[in-house]
């Protein structure tokens, strides 16, 4: 069988060669490269500029990618708006588009589920289906663009799945994000977010990226953090800090941490004072995230003051930290809910 040709995925000069083999010019796959990454276009059929037998043929080879919106969701508090989108083989992704003073950001997923399995994740509780191609995850930005009509300037990798785990993709999809006969987004307003698979963080310090890298830290000790996520039985956080240390080291980027209050589990006094310790040798920043309950699990938000204690605290001890604006908290904004939420109810569920 004649396996087609994932074409939105391939570089500029990928494209070109696979068309130079063609008997196409180069021009040609400038043309459509420019057709997918910067006009957008949904089908070969949008290509107008190229013949009509052309574009029959590439349908013989091309695997054209493109997201149908199965149900958009917006915020009645903030202007969040959260699209839930379906992939040609049936399987659904979310991405959330975010509106802010400083540009529009959207919130990506780089797998479908994941099996990271962090406890208090509405991602991972149906465990990984499978990855997704560096054009899904460009189609999710390329989607949210056309619907909205406004520009993306800031993309953050922190929705459904771990990208780390999914890295080659990631990379590629970064690759072409930034590149600059595509969307041509800065690198610098891009942010990955791991769990902290440590040999993976250690290799992106390697391509000396401008991005952000975000670690999804939670708690302060390996005990804590083994209770709320798996990946801390294979790292400790030891390591993950060494890791830390490397990617500045490499790429001069400040770190964040991002650290999910659970009320009662990690937001005591002396989780803050632990907190600090660790930060403080790195440069980095902290983003505290109130945590967002998840009907399947029994966690509950840290009440307002103690959030407001432990930024305090933080701060105090010249902790760069910043409390994460819950957007979209009316229309299911922690990861994984939206999608969760649309399969349990296909699946006959009760609400
Ligand atoms: N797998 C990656 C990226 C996806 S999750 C990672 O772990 O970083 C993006 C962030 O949201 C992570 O910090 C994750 O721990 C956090 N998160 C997931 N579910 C949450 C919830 N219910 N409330 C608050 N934060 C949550």
């Amino acid at each position: 069988m004649n396996v087609k040709i994932d074409i939105k995925s391939l570089t500029l000069e990928e494209l070109t060669a696979v068309l130079k083999e063609k008997g196409e010019k180069a021009f040609r796959a400038k043309q459509m490269y420019e057709w997918m990454h910067v006009k957008l276009a949904r089908n070969l059929d949008e290509m107008t500029n190229l013949s009509k037998d052309f574009r029959s043929e590439c349908k013989e080879w091309c695997e054209y990618t493109a997201l149908t919106p199965v149900r958009v969701q917006e915020s009645k508090i903030d202007s969040t708006k959260k699209f839930l989108f379906g992939l040609a083989d049936g399987n659904v992704v979310e991405s959330v588009w975010m509106k802010y003073q400083h540009g529009n950001s959207v919130c990506i997923s780089s797998q479908v589920g994941c099996r990271m399995g962090c406890s208090f994740c509405a991602s991972t509780l149906d465990g990984l289906e499978r990855n997704l191609t560096p054009a899904e995850m460009l189609d999710q930005i390329y989607a949210i663009t056309r619907l909205t009509g406004e520009r993306v300037s800031n993309v953050v990798v922190m929705g459904t799945g771990e990208p780390l785990d999914n890295y080659e993709n990631v990379l590629r999809f970064l690759k072409l994000l930034t590149d600059e006969n595509g969307l041509h987004i800065s690198q610098r307003n891009i942010t990955v977010s791991t769990c902290g698979l440590v040999p993976k963080m250690k290799e992106l310090a390697g391509e000396k990226l401008q991005i952000t890298l975000a670690l999804s830290l939670h708690a302060t000790t390996d005990e804590k953090r083994r209770r709320l996520m798996p990946i801390a039985k294979r790292y400790s956080i030891e390591e993950l800090m060494e890791a830390c240390a490397y990617y500045f080291e490499q790429t001069g980027r400040r770190i964040t941490f991002e650290y999910s209050l659970v009320g009662g589990v990690n937001d005591r006094d002396e989780d803050a004072r632990e907190l600090i310790e660790l930060a403080r040798p790195l440069c980095c920043h902290v983003n505290l995230i109130p945590v967002n309950p998840i009907k399947e699990r029994d966690y509950v938000q840290s009440d307002k003051e103690s959030i407001q204690r432990f930024k305090n605290k933080l701060e105090k001890n010249k902790i760069n930290v910043t409390i994460r604006r819950e957007m979209g908290r009316d229309i299911d904004g922690a990861c994984g809910q939206l999608r969760r939420r649309h399969m349990t109810a296909s699946e006959g569920y009760a609400e």
